[in-house]
């Protein structure tokens, strides 16, 4: 049965964060008061990201353990499937179920380094698609049903099961995945992670809004119905911007890019990212965007200025007062 598309706040536009997993315990540390910080803004959830072929486990587990016994915002579990079985993946999807976990991001994964693309490091689980279909198998494992006579039809039985409570996004590609053959196939391969029961999908970066905006209009062409959450990463200096379209497979984008270069205080350079991402994030709630979702880096003063500077937090916001006083 397909999942239902998840109940978003009616007032004010949603938005979410997506942190990474510390390296260090002094990293992880500065990650609580980041996370305490980024949790009083209000999102609708924060998402924390998986290392490749499940190198960072543990340390994405306790991420998502602090956000769910210490704030009130739901941890969004990044997951991916390549390189696992199928009874690795089941395992792994019923240890985050366990911990209390109830929002994925099912992702296919990449190749492991020093491996070329090619169907030899795939796994049991062949796309994204898959991961899906399993997290809801699992976790309809797990929800207890009953069956009762239907009155006046004799043998006939309704089977009555507890609505599934896992929301379970997916990644979207408005400008393409660097592998896929065509934007079609990007297109095709939402559809099918729709079909699988994903109920909401997150954007890969990109900085022009009219690239989410036409993508949007081809996805509802195509029957593809969920919430689109558009992501952006504000890039705060030359080197992340570097590391960013490394990362993305983004083009580079030439204003921005000048901009950063030719700025040469610290302080300026951030002033840069955070004016640019705001200005695409106004963009995209002017074109409809139902909510934003926004790359972090395990820092909560700059994607908060974006939200502030873009109308999607208040300027009497408790939030926004602390932080501007804290600068
Ligand atoms: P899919 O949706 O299954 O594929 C994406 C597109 O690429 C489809 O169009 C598909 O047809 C095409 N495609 C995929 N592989 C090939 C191929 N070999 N040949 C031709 N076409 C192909 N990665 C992590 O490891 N950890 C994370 O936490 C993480 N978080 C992410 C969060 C977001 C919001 C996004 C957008 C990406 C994230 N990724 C993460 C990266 C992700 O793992 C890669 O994009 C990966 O290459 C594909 O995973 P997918 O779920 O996008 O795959």
């Amino acid at each position: 049965t397909a999942a239902s598309v998840p109940d978003l706040p009616r007032s004010g536009l949603p938005f979410s964060f997506e942190l990474y997993p510390p390296r260090g315990a002094a990293a992880a540390a500065a990650l609580t008061h980041t996370i305490d910080t980024l949790a009083a803004a209000g999102p609708e959830f924060i998402s924390v990201t998986y290392g490749a072929n499940g190198s960072s486990r543990t340390s994405s587990l306790d991420v998502l353990r602090y956000i769910l016994t210490e704030t009130t915002v739901d941890p969004m579990a990044h997951l991916t499937c390549v390189g696992s079985s199928h009874a690795e993946a089941s395992r792994l999807i019923r240890e985050f179920l366990d911990a209390g976990v109830n929002s994925f991001l099912a992702l296919r994964g990449d190749a492991p380094a020093g491996l070329a693309e090619g169907e030899g490091y795939l796994g049991d689980l062949r796309s994204a698609g898959e991961l899906v279909q399993l997290i809801h198998r699992v976790q309809a494992e797990r929800v207890p049903y009953r069956e009762s006579p239907v009155p006046g039809q004799p043998g006939a039985r309704t089977l009555h099961t507890e609505r599934a409570k896992v929301r379970i996004a997916v990644a979207a590609f408005p400008n393409g995945h660097p592998r896929s053959r065509s934007t079609t196939q990007d297109i095709d391969t939402l559809l099918a992670k729709q079909a699988a029961g994903a109920n909401l999908a997150i954007t890969q970066l990109f900085f022009h809004a009219d690239h989410y905006l036409s993508f949007i209009q081809r996805a509802r062409h195509a029957g593809v119905e969920f919430p689109i959450l558009p992501g952006i990463m504000p890039a705060t200096s030359p080197a992340r911007l570097r590391r960013i379209l490394q990362l993305s497979g983004e083009e580079l984008p030439s204003e921005l890019a000048i901009e950063l270069d030719v700025e040469p205080t610290v302080e300026g350079q951030r002033d840069i990212g955070i004016r640019h991402a705001a200005r695409l994030a106004t963009q995209l709630i002017d074109g409809g965007a139902p909510g934003l979702h926004l790359y972090a880096f395990n820092e909560h003063d700059t994607v908060l200025h974006v939200l502030r500077r873009s109308g999607a937090l208040p300027a009497d916001s408790p939030i926004v007062q602390q932080v501007k006083e804290s600068a």
